[in-house]
């Protein structure tokens, strides 16, 4: 039997760049997406390491420096909007990199390349499943069945279909955080410049400019509770206002924001560890295997390398479960380094206390003045995490028949 039909589950990052490169190597691909259209929410991520690699192996480079957010570096403010320590992009220790994108037009970036070639399905989903010795019999939500030989889950960490191939969940590491990503309108005190402020209690409030005119919100805040889960939007919306209102700086405004928005990205932050990613003719890739957390910085690394690398396994062709395995063998490494936080993370970063703000503001100072920052520039060269994982030219090896 010959691997020709691959159902993928998720349109964001991780499916399209999988489907991309399925069917360059010969795989009819379908993506079945849950929400009635791509979700375009979110802030700006890097394209940086192995996901520029592949993407510029995609012909992607001009889409992506095109759609640059334009933002200049970083300013750690404190309640009166005072610059503590500000970090221009070139700098080491700035958050803001080279290649910053709004994560919802790489997804769009991503759809366009692929539209083509890919059938995209949206609103739907799997809710059942039967593998034979040949093949899945896969129904769907809205009634339509269909056979496929592969099925990959790229539906991120709250994947439902995980649960229905997997007897076991995977384990889910709570970082005590909870996030909430939303797009709200430029202010006065809105710049070029990303600007980041530690409010008591342990929240964060991060506001960063957008190619578009407008601002990306995200507020993260510490909570040792994994209480808030399967929230609607408007007790997602309850739940984020009670935990800022009357914390000071630009508070009253987000509050505002949060009323009006219909757009909220709302979970809890975690890291899903899975001890395997595959079973029989399923595999998972992206966060629904091996979520880092946007907190690692790896999220884009993580799906577009674990998309390519699965892709390429498949496309070498020995057995399904082979390629499944050669993909968790090659990604493993590297997903338990991009896994691990940094010292201080989330408690330090994360204080809840008056004296716990005003110590990480004194380091956000220390810093952020000239000697240290001319220092880091020197010895702290910005990581490379494309050096860290191998990515195989697997065109060398495609156009083998499955077994
Ligand atoms: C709206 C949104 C905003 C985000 N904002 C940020 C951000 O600002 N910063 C950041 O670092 N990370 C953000 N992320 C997470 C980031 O996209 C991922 O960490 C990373 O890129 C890996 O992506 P993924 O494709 O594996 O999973 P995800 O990006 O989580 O995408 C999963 C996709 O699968 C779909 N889906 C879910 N369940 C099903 C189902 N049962 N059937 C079919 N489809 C399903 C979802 O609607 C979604 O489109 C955001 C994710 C989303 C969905």
């Amino acid at each position: 039997m010959k691997i020709k039909k691959v159902l993928i589950t998720g349109a964001s990052i991780t499916g399209p760049t999988l489907a991309y490169w399925l069917h360059h190597y010969g795989f009819a691909v379908t993506v079945v997406e849950r929400a009635s259209k791509l979700r375009l929410g979110g802030q700006n991520i890097d394209v940086k390491g192995p996901a520029w690699a592949i993407a510029q192996k995609m012909g992607l480079e001009e889409n992506i420096r095109a759609a640059n957010t334009t933002e200049i570096g970083i300013r750690f403010v404190n309640g009166r909007n005072q610059t503590l320590a500000e970090f221009p992009k070139e700098n080491a220790l700035s958050m803001t990199q080279e290649l910053e994108i709004l994560r919802g037009d790489l997804v769009q970036i991503l759809y366009e390349r692929t539209k083509n070639n890919v059938c995209y399905r949206f609103g739907d989903s799997v809710s059942n499943l039967m593998e034979s010795e040949n093949h899945l019999a896969v129904n769907f939500a809205s009634g339509h069945s269909e056979d496929f030989d592969l099925l990959i889950v790229a539906e991120g960490i709250g994947s439902h279909t995980r649960q229905l191939a997997f007897s076991h969940p995977p384990n889910f590491k709570f970082l005590n955080l909870y996030t909430a990503y939303l797009t709200i309108s430029k202010a006065a005190t809105d710049s070029r410049w990303a600007r980041w402020y530690n409010a008591p209690g342990g929240v964060v409030f991060i506001l960063r400019p957008d190619n578009y005119g407008e601002t990306r919100a995200s507020i993260t805040f510490f909570s040792r509770d994994e209480q808030y889960r399967d929230l609607t939007l408007a007790e997602q919306k309850k739940v984020l206002i009670d935990r800022i209102k009357g914390t000071d700086w630009e508070s009253e405004r987000l509050v505002k924001e949060i009323e009006r928005t219909t757009d909220l990205y709302f979970d809890k932050v975690s890291q899903v560890k899975a001890s395997r990613w595959s079973t029989g003719r399923v595999a998972l890739v992206g966060d629904a295997a091996y979520c880092a957390t946007p907190i690692a910085g790896k999220g884009t690394d993580l799906a577009m390398a674990g998309a390519y690398i699965l892709a390429g396994e498949l496309s070498r062709g020995n057995t399904y479960a082979e390629a499944f395995q050669a993909y968790e063998q090659r990604m493993r490494p590297y997903v338990e380094k991009c896994q691990k936080l940094p010292p201080g993370v989330p408690s330090l970063v994360y204080p809840t206390s008056r004296l716990g703000v005003g110590l990480l503001n004194s380091v956000y100072r220390l810093l952020g003045s000239g000697p240290v920052q001319w220092t880091t520039g020197l010895f702290s060269q910005k990581k490379n995490p494309e050096m860290e994982l191998e990515l195989p030219d697997y065109n060398q090896s495609s156009g083998s028949e499955y077994l």
